[in-house]
C-alpha cells in the first residue's frame, strides 16, 4: 500500500525512545517534531500544524492522560489523530487513553513494521477525513454563493417588474383616451385593439414576474380563510367568458352548490383557476369542450378540482417538466399560442402553500385533465354559515 507522509509531534520524556521513534519516522519521510513533555507539546500544537500525534502517557509537567483531556475541547486539535505510546505492563493506561479519544496505541519500544501500519493507517483516516470536510467547506460555499445569486436575480426581475408598472399603466391611461378623442375608424380601432391586448400580456407577465422574485425569496404570503369554492369557480368561469366565447368552446361547471368551505387564500385561488382554466381554453382548438368539476373527498377532508379539455395534450416526454419555470412545450400549436411558461410554476407553488396538491395526466392529440385538492375547514362550518368568513382557519 502507498505510504502517506505527514507532519507528526512524537512527545515522550525519554530521550532514548524520542531517537528510535524520530528516526523510525523520518526514513518513511514523515516530518517529525519532538517534544519533552505535555505541556512542550501543547505549546507547539497552538503554533503548528500536525497530522498526528505520537504520545507517551507518563511523563513529568503533563501527563498523556491530561494532553488528551486538553486537545478534546479544543475543535481544531481534537481533529488530530493521537497514537498513544505505553509500556508493555501499562496496558489499563492506553485503554483509558482510548475512551479519551486515542485513537490507537503502540507498546514500547515500537515495533518498526507496527508503527509503519498504524501511522499510515490513521495518516490515511485523517487526510480522507481533511478531504471530506474541504469537499463539505466548498459545497456549503458554492451553495451560499448560489443562494445570493438567486437573491440577486430575484431582487432584479421585482425591481424591473415595479419599474415597468408605471410607464405601462401610463401607456394603458393615454391608450383609453383615444376613443375619448374622437371618433375612430374601423382600422384605428382594430389598431388599438391590438395594443390594448399587448398591454393586458404585458401586465400578466409583471404579474408572474413579481411573483417569480416573492416565490424564490421567501416573500409570497397566503392568507388561509375558509372559502366558498363554488362561489369561486362561478366568478372565475364568468371572468373568462369572453375566451369562451371568441373561441367558440364550451365551458361547462360541475360543482355542487354545497361543497364545504375549504381552508384557502382567495386572490390566489382566483389566480390559481384562472391559470388553469384559462390554459385548458388556449391550448384547445376552437369549439372544444372544458369541464370544472368539483367533489367533496370526506375520506380525505379535501375538495378535489379537476379541469378537463379536448386540447392539445402534452407530450409523453414533456410531462415531466410541465410545472418547471420557463418551460414551455416545444409544440408548433403551443407556441403560436402566447405564453410565458411561468403560470403552472406560480400555479403549483400556490396550491402547495395552501396545502393542496396538483398533478395532471394528459394524452398528446386528445387532451389535458389538472387535478389539485384543497383540504377543507372542518365538517361543520357549511357555506349557508358562512360566506369566506374573515376569520382565519
Ligand atoms: P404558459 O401558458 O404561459 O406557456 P404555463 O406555465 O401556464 O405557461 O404552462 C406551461 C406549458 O404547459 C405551456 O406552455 C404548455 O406547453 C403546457 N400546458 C399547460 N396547460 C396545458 C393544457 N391544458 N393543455 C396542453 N398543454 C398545456
Amino acid at each position: 500500500m502507498q505510504s502517506l507522509h505527514g507532519s507528526i509531534l512524537v512527545v515522550d520524556d525519554n530521550a532514548v525512545i524520542r531517537q528510535i521513534l524520530k528516526l523510525a519516522l523520518e526514513q518513511n519521510q514523515h516530518h517529525v517534531t519532538l517534544a519533552t513533555d505535555g505541556r512542550e507539546a501543547i505549546d507547539l500544537m497552538e503554533k503548528h500544524y500536525f497530522d498526528l500525534i505520537l504520545l507517551d502517557i507518563m511523563m513529568p509537567e503533563m501527563n498523556g492522560f491530561q494532553v488528551l483531556e486538553h486537545i478534546a475541547k479544543i475543535p481544531d486539535l481534537a481533529k488530530i489523530p493521537v497514537i498513544v505510546i505505553s509500556a508493555d505492563s501499562q496496558l489499563d493506561n492506553a485503554i483509558r487513553c482510548i475512551q479519551l479519544g486515542a485513537e490507537d496505541y503502540l507498546v514500547k519500544p515500537p515495533n518498526q513494521t507496527l508503527l509503519r501500519t498504524r501511522v499510515n493507517a490513521s495518516l490515511r483516516k485523517k487526510f480522507l477525513h481533511d478531504q471530506e470536510q474541504a469537499h463539505q467547506a466548498e459545497m456549503e460555499r458554492m451553495y451560499e454563493a448560489v443562494k445570493v445569486a438567486n437573491t440577486e436575480k430575484a431582487e432584479f426581475i421585482a425591481m424591473a417588474a415595479h419599474e415597468l408598472r408605471n410607464p405601462l399603466s401610463q401607456i394603458a391611461t393615454t391608450n383609453a383616451l383615444f376613443s375619448r378623442v374622437g371618433d375612430l375608424n374601423a382600422k384605428q380601432s382594430q389598431l388599438l385593439e391590438k395594443v390594448n391586448f399587448s398591454l393586458e400580456r404585458m401586465k400578466a407577465l409583471i404579474v408572474d414576474l413579481d411573483d417569480i422574485a416573492r416565490l424564490e425569496t421567501g416573500n409570497i404570503r397566503v392568507e388561509l380563510r375558509p372559502l366558498n369554492l363554488h362561489e369561486l369557480i362561478q366568478k372565475t368561469a364568468e371572468s373568462l367568458q369572453h375566451d369562451v366565447l371568441s373561441r367558440d368552446h364550451s365551458l361547462t361547471l360541475n360543482v355542487p352548490p354545497n361543497l364545504p368551505l375549504v381552508c384557502a387564500d382567495r386572490q390566489r385561488m382566483i389566480q390559481v383557476l384562472t391559470n388553469l382554466i384559462g390554459n385548458a381554453l388556449k391550448y384547445t382548438p376552437n369549439g372544444g369542450q372544458i369541464v370544472v368539476t368539483a367533489v367533496h373527498e370526506a375520506h380525505l377532508h379535501n375538495v378535489h378540482v379537476t379541469i378537463r379539455d379536448t386540447g392539445l395534450g402534452i407530450q409523453a416526454d414533456e410531462q415531466k417538466q410541465i410545472f418547471t419555470k420557463f418551460f414551455r412545450s416545444g409544440d408548433t400549436d403551443v407556441r403560436a399560442r402566447p405564453g410565458t411558461g411561468l403560470g403552472l410554476y406560480i400555479t403549483k407553488s400556490l396550491v402547495e402553500m395552501q396545502n393542496g396538491r396538483i398533478w395532471f395526466n394528459s394524452k398528446y392529440g386528445q387532451g389535458t385533465q389538472f387535478h389539485f385538492t384543497l383540504p377543507v375547514v372542518g365538517e361543520t362550518t357549511r357555506p349557508e354559515m358562512a360566506l369566506d368568513t374573515a376569520v382565519p382557519c
